[in-house]
């Protein structure tokens, strides 16, 4: 498989080959075809196995396709430190650069004054930590009402955080009609449940 016969909006396209990338992982080449027809994916894979860009790709081309800078948040990225939300917002940046998308990063440890800039002119993709993102849901900041695609990263770090409930709670914020894509290093028991409860008839991809 090439990227270029994944479907990938060209923008996309454009921004990974500028990256230096030739040739999808496997987990990119089995997640994105999959996540680019809507379905709901749960990705088993470690971190290092390409598993940001197989979500980051799909949801810039989906997102691209709609309106840009719409007013509620259209997406939703997940992960379970500030550390790794931050990466995957850096990643963000460098595949959607051809695009007029725009994101927020909702982390601890920094004043809430410029997320809630962000938040009020309105941006497209969401990523942020569990106990930030309900945070300002429960300052009134936040509704995720609108959110199209959520993305949970490294689900199995999230529950070694204790991290389960959060993640229980924010689903239910969200349509039930949304598309989920989902990535755990592990299945525990646990996390097998969250996934029964929450995605619908799921590509399996495991690398
Ligand atoms: P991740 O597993 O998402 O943390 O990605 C691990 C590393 O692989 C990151 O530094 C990416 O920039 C890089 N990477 C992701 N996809 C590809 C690809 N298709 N070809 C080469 N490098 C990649």
């Amino acid at each position: 498989t090439k990227f270029s016969d994944l479907a990938l909006d060209p923008r996309v396209l454009q921004a990974v080959t500028e990256s230096g990338y030739e040739t999808p992982t496997p987990i990119q080449a089995q997640a994105i075809p999959e996540a680019l027809k809507g379905r709901d994916v749960l990705g088993i894979a470690q971190t290092g196995t390409g598993k940001t860009a197989s979500f980051t790709l799909p949801m810039i081309t989906l997102l691209g396709q709609g309106r840009a800078r719409a007013r509620m948040p259209r997406s939703l990225v997940l992960a379970p430190t500030r550390e790794l939300a931050a990466q995957v917002a850096e990643s963000f940046d460098t595949y959607a650069k051809h695009t007029k998308l725009t994101k927020a990063l909702l982390i601890g440890g920094v004043a809430f004054g410029e997320q809630d800039k962000l938040i009020d002119r309105g941006v497209d993709v969401l990523i942020a930590t569990p106990g930030r993102l309900l945070d300002h849901f429960e300052r009134g900041k936040l509704l995720l009402t609108g959110v199209q695609i959520m993305v949970v990263d490294e689900a199995d770090r999230m529950l070694d955080m204790g991290f389960i409930p959060d993640i229980e709670r924010i689903f239910q914020l969200t349509p039930f009609t949304r598309q989920t894509m989902f990535y755990s290093a592990t299945m525990a028991p646990e996390i097998e449940r969250i996934t029964n409860t929450f995605l619908t008839n799921p590509a399996r991809v495991e690398v």
